[in-house]
């Protein structure tokens, strides 16, 4: 089981990350020279929140001033720059090995044992830590790796899941989807996998229905962790979590659920954002820091008798876009297309675009992968008549002639990847893009 420690002892723990941060941190220093002494939760009520701006502009290679000490025998990651530019963090090799642990103790609760072939399907590569952190991940769980990456053909990802059959699988949804619109379309017999173990992106009921349709029924679908890469992990999962629903690791991470509307700490069942503060890394602190999630405290214990907080997590925010003075939830965008999903060739992995083609025209366009596009092709107007119908805005945009809405199919694997992490962008609103350089 995971460590637990209480309020109290997770207080003691990040007073003590501030004192070191603001002796030893030119950053820091500076930033909380005024804030006095820290030793109650008041007092830690005063300390500004980090910005993911913050952590870019002040984190190594660009400035060592967030650093508390000089840079050897550490590690560097990325975040993989998916929300904005990339941001990178440095770790020890003892704040790494820490890293690992928690991680190894969520996939052996994920019930992941040595008997299991695991076939790790991350991008490896630019600094992104998922692929090479699996390798001493699983060698601390004792199952067998094969590292096969998500940066091969997926023909060849295939073959050697059909060569080996790995009993889980883990990588990204949009990694997963294509798996599956591939499965799906040669009629391939994977029964040998029995969990899929899923991170960096949200798993929609979509994408569960159309891995399902490929896995079989029975496949377990399992969230590998709730992380980010500048944090690390800040949630893990039991036999109890609902699948929006993760354990805090209280011995890791203190987390903080902020109302910043109304600027003060929620109650539990009140959602918030995120904000973190590791208790595990010295060398370079992250403290108070805004990580753009939405979460609400679960108010009662979880039935699995573990100690530690459970928290529900709620999107990220700005998972939205604003068309005609309303704001459009992606998961509206997720209900139109999931009658479609898995027929006809048609699979789960999409882009919307949303762009200003004059000063009173809008164009908007769905492009959808396909396996089969001709016979896609013949759910276009259903698709269309699907989105109208839930989303409004795009129904009367259209009838007034401000709006043109298009659905298109493309070839499985077209739509752009992050070369970093390999995540389809879903929504691409490039109003947003163009008004932040
Ligand atoms: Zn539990």
């Amino acid at each position: 089981m995971m460590p637990a420690i209480s309020r109290e002892e997770q207080f003691q723990r990040a007073y003590r990350i501030v004192e070191v941060a603001r002796q030893k941190s030119r950053y820091y220093g500076e930033r909380y020279k005024d804030l006095g002494e820290i030793r109650t939760y008041e007092d830690w009520l005063r300390i500004p929140f980090m910005t993911h701006d913050a952590l870019y502009n002040h984190t190594y290679p660009r400035s060592l001033a967030m650093l508390t000490m000089p840079v050897e025998g550490m590690v560097v990651t990325s975040t993989g720059g998916s929300s904005g530019f990339a941001r990178y963090g440095v770790l020890t090799y003892d704040e790494w090995d820490a890293f690992v642990r928690v991680q190894a103790e969520a996939l052996k609760l994920m019930g992941i044992t040595s008997t299991d072939l695991v076939a790790n399907l991350f991008v490896a590569g630019s600094l992104w830590p998922s692929f090479f952190s699996l390798h001493e991940v699983l060698k601390e769980v004792g199952a067998v790796h094969l590292p096969i990456s998500a940066n091969i053909e997926i023909d060849r990802i295939l073959a050697y899941i059909l060569e080996f059959k790995p009993t889980v699988l883990l990588s990204l949804p949009t990694v997963f989807v294509f798996l599956a619109d591939k499965i799906i379309q040669q009629k391939l017999n994977v029964s040998h996998v029995r969990m899929i173990g899923y991170a960096g992106e949200h798993m929609s009921e979509n994408i569960r229905k159309h891995l399902r349709n490929a896995f079989g029924e029975d496949v377990q679908i399992r969230a590998l962790a709730y992380t980010s890469a500048d944090c690390g992990l800040m949630g893990y999962q039991c036999d109890q979590c609902d699948a929006k629903v993760y354990h805090v690791p209280t011995d890791f991470q203190f987390i903080e659920i902020y109302n910043f509307e109304e600027d003060r700490i929620c109650d539990s069942g009140e959602p918030g954002e995120v904000v973190v503060t590791n208790l595990a890394r010295v060398s370079f602190p992250i403290i108070r820091y805004r990580v753009g999630d939405l979460a609400t405290w679960q108010t009662s214990p979880c039935l699995c008798g573990d100690r530690n907080p459970t928290l529900s997590l709620g999107g990220r925010a700005g998972d939205d876009f604003k068309l005609g003075g309303a704001f459009i939830s992606m998961s509206t965008v997720e209900k139109a297309i999931a009658p479609f999903v898995s027929r006809d060739g048609i699979s789960a992995n999409y882009q919307l675009e949303v762009e200003d083609i004059s000063e009173n025209k809008m164009r908007i366009v769905l492009r959808i992968e396909s396996s089969d596009i001709e016979n896609s092709k013949r759910r276009v107007k259903e698709i269309e008549e699907s989105m109208k119908h839930r989303i409004d805005e795009i129904k009367v945009g259209e009838d007034l002639g401000y709006i043109t809405f298009e659905v298109h199919f493309v070839e499985l694997g077209a739509l752009p990847r992050s070369p970093i992490t390999g995540k389809v962008k879903r929504l691409k609103d490039k109003r947003v893009e163009e008004a932040q350089p």
